[in-house]
């Protein structure tokens, strides 16, 4: 073959694939109800078709140093998708140096009755905490039907999911059995993992139970003012997905209509594998909405199934921060997964700031990690975030739906995630590609009609 031809084949090779990945990235879009970004990409086809027919079949001096770049471009794309993803050095993570007491957390704050000794004995020592509180209580509040976002069936749907979560809190002291089954740790782990799986459960890891994952108090339910003790030594985490389509009309009702659905998958599963192992004779004790001794999203971290990115919340690889989390904590015996390190997400954070920019409560810092408890971290501002949930009567969710890495679970966006945990350079270009694609601020997407009351 003439050298010629056989450069017009390199080069149109090339145009032809990327222009078939647009088309394809544009269907996508148009599936996804990403209209805008799918005629974008359509756009986009065009000069690439344009380019590539000019580029094979036109004859020019420098074509052959065209040919070699385009090969060379094609070659480095197909080494990062196959590399492994890049490691930090970080021996260690960090974690916070004190525990921390449930009591401080919002949640358990807003169950606080006036005129009670626990309120006057909480208050009188948290008066920032006291007057941001009064401050929730004075807006609608959390599925209050004079709040912003009200829709009798969805909030009717959520109500029902926490009020069989509710039931399910007897669950978790479920007796263990007297005798010990004893399956070998290899068994057990493989066990757990697989029937994960076959729930539906999104992402499964393992750590050492540490005394910095407990509340120091339980602060809220039955148990409330109860010592926390560590008397596990194993942590199961789990995460489950949260649909996208009901993530992205967020802060609209479909977004705690998913919370609370994905709180009590969690919580099934939860109790599932802790009844599971307490038939097995093991000690054990399932964390669910509404009755954690322990903060999910640490021992996610420390499980490997992420990082705590710029919102607070676990950043999954491959869902980003659009999951739900439950831990089983036991001592039956178990493989241990630990800590992966996720350096790409973690500088991704440090420049996107999209979540803060979006965030309707201005809770989210745009500033660096500030140091707090001995951990290097993002700290939001539970308070103005919780006031915004009592004006919505939802839980939100504006950050999650935003963020780059909470897009579909397809193929596009598995290979753009998978470039971006391989290379800091696909990174930038990802960050860059979404705002011009999504936009900057994205406006919420429609709720399902289904869910439209009449
Ligand atoms: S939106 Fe951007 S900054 Fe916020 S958590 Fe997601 S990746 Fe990080
Ligand atoms: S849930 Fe809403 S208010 Fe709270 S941090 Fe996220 S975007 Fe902001």
């Amino acid at each position: 073959m003439e050298q010629s031809a056989f450069l017009s084949i390199l080069i149109l090779g090339f145009f032809g694939l990327l222009a078939l990945i647009l088309i394809y990235s544009s269907v996508l879009s148009y599936i996804e109800n990403e209209k805008k970004a799918g005629l974008k990409l359509l756009g986009l086809t065009i000069p690439i078709i344009a380019l590539g027919y000019f580029a094979s079949f036109q004859n020019y001096e420098l074509k052959l140093v065209v040919a070699i770049s385009l090969s060379i471009i094609t070659l480095i794309m197909t080494y990062l998708l196959f590399k492994k993803p890049i490691q930090s050095n970080v021996s260690e993570q960090d974690h916070p140096t004190r525990r921390f007491d449930e009591h401080d957390v919002i949640f358990a704050r807003m169950r606080l009755k006036a005129s009670t000794p626990d309120w006057e004995q909480y208050y009188s020592n948290h008066k920032y905490e006291e007057e941001q509180d009064n401050k929730a209580r004075s807006l609608a509040g959390l599925l209050n039907q004079s709040s912003l976002y009200y829709n009798p069936l969805t909030y009717n749907s959520s109500n029902a999911n926490f009020d069989i979560i509710e039931y399910l809190h007897k669950a978790i002291n479920h007796p263990t059995a007297g005798t010990t089954s004893n399956f070998d740790k290899v068994t057990l782990t493989r066990y757990i993992k697989g029937w994960a799986k076959y729930l539906g459960v999104h992402s499964i890891g393992i750590t050492e139970l540490k005394d910095y994952h407990l509340y120091t108090v339980k602060g809220r339910g039955k148990e409330k003012g109860k010592p926390i003790v560590k008397n596990h030594k194993f942590a199961i985490a789990f995460t489950v997905e949260m649909d996208y389509t009901n993530v992205s009309a967020s802060p609209a009702s479909p977004t705690i209509f998913e919370s609370t659905q994905k709180y009590l998958d969690c919580a099934i599963i939860a109790l599932q594998f802790s009844t599971f192992l307490k038939n097995a004779g093991y000690d054990t004790r399932a964390h669910i909405d509404g009755d954690y001794e322990l903060i999910c999203p640490l021992v996610a971290r420390d499980a490997g199934l992420g990082e705590i990115g710029r919102m607070g919340l676990l950043m999954t690889p491959d869902l980003g921060p659009r999951v739900r989390i439950a831990v089983v904590t036991t001592n039956a015996s178990l493989l241990l997964d630990g800590y992966n390190a996720e350096p790409t997400m973690i500088e991704f954070c440090k420049y996107c700031k999209k979540c803060a920019d979006c965030c309707p409560g201005k809770s989210i810092p745009h500033g660096d990690m500030i140091e707090s408890n001995g951990m290097k971290r993002w700290k939001i501002n539970s308070e103005s975030c919780y006031q915004f949930w009592c004006v919505a009567g939802t839980d939100c969710g504006r950050c999650m739906s935003v963020c780059p890495f909470s897009h579909p679970n397809n193929l596009l966006h598995n290979v753009i995630r998978r470039l971006i945990r391989r290379s800091f350079i696909m990174a930038r270009l990802a960050y860059i590609a979404d705002d011009l694609l999504y936009d900057r601020k994205p406006k919420p997407k429609p709720i399902p009609n289904w869910m439209k009351p009449d």
